[in-house]
């Protein structure tokens, strides 16, 4: 069974450091303009469209090579930002799940997120979990839309395992509909948590196979996700 994290809302919440990071990367590659994220769609998207999103507005190249730029100036940025004042929150119950599910026979972790992978490590290590603990992930490079990340976490876990995991024994844990959609597109299980900007009503109507206020208590999420481990093959 994988377990597989997304990281904003739902590990953590960075109170905007990202976003901040972001537009402190802009200015530098690009003084002479203003940047703003006002009307730009954020929540469960992939940084990598949101980059697009941002270049196509503001008028500067979304070549691979200026956007590969950028990541490198928004890592460093988000490191100096976090080693400044550390502003990531880890949200409740989290650390105690994970560190409960690392060591469940059988279970394996993993992070499916629109982070950079940098960045994305960088988040989770300031939230005080170890990042070397999600052996299986999926980045906001490894696809184009978050649909195409589930296929790809379960494609590393074949290669590292050397057997193929049935969808159905993959879950999400994601704050927002986009989590909930991606998990269903490729028949993975999905745990909602209205942690993030999404109530749990709302979470629910997008099809979550199941929803929680946050991730704690432990013990009935633990349950509800143990229940999956020993399911068909
Ligand atoms: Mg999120």
């Amino acid at each position: 069974m994988l377990v597989l994290f997304d990281i904003d809302g739902t590990i953590l919440k960075s109170q905007h450091a990202g976003v901040q990071a972001m537009l402190d990367a802009f200015h530098q590659l690009h003084p002479d303009r203003r940047f703003s994220f006002d009307g730009i769609d954020i929540a469960g998207r992939l940084d990598t469209l949101i980059y697009g999103e941002m270049a196509d507005r503001h008028g500067v190249p979304a070549d691979a090579e200026s956007h590969e730029v950028f990541r490198h100036t928004y890592s460093g940025h988000l490191e100096r930002r976090l080693a400044e004042r550390n502003t990531v929150v880890c949200l409740d119950g989290v650390a105690e799940l994970v560190q409960r599910l690392a060591k469940e026979p059988g279970v394996e972790l993993g992070l499916l997120t629109g982070n950079y992978p940098a960045t994305g490590r960088l988040k989770v290590k300031h939230a005080g979990l170890d990042p070397d603990l999600f052996k299986v992930n999926a980045f906001a490079m490894d696809g184009v839309t978050r649909r195409d990340l589930p296929p790809v976490a379960l494609q590393r876990y074949q290669q590292r395992h050397g057997s193929p995991l049935d969808p159905a024994r993959a879950i999400i844990i994601g704050d927002t509909p986009k989590d909930v959609d991606c998990a269903l597109h490729n028949g993975c299980r999905v745990l909602g948590v209205a942690t993030g900007e999404f109530t749990a009503e709302q979470l629910l109507a997008c099809g979550a196979h199941h929803v929680v206020d946050k991730l704690s208590p432990v013990e009935p999420v633990l349950e509800w996700l143990l229940t999956h481990r020993e399911a068909r093959r």
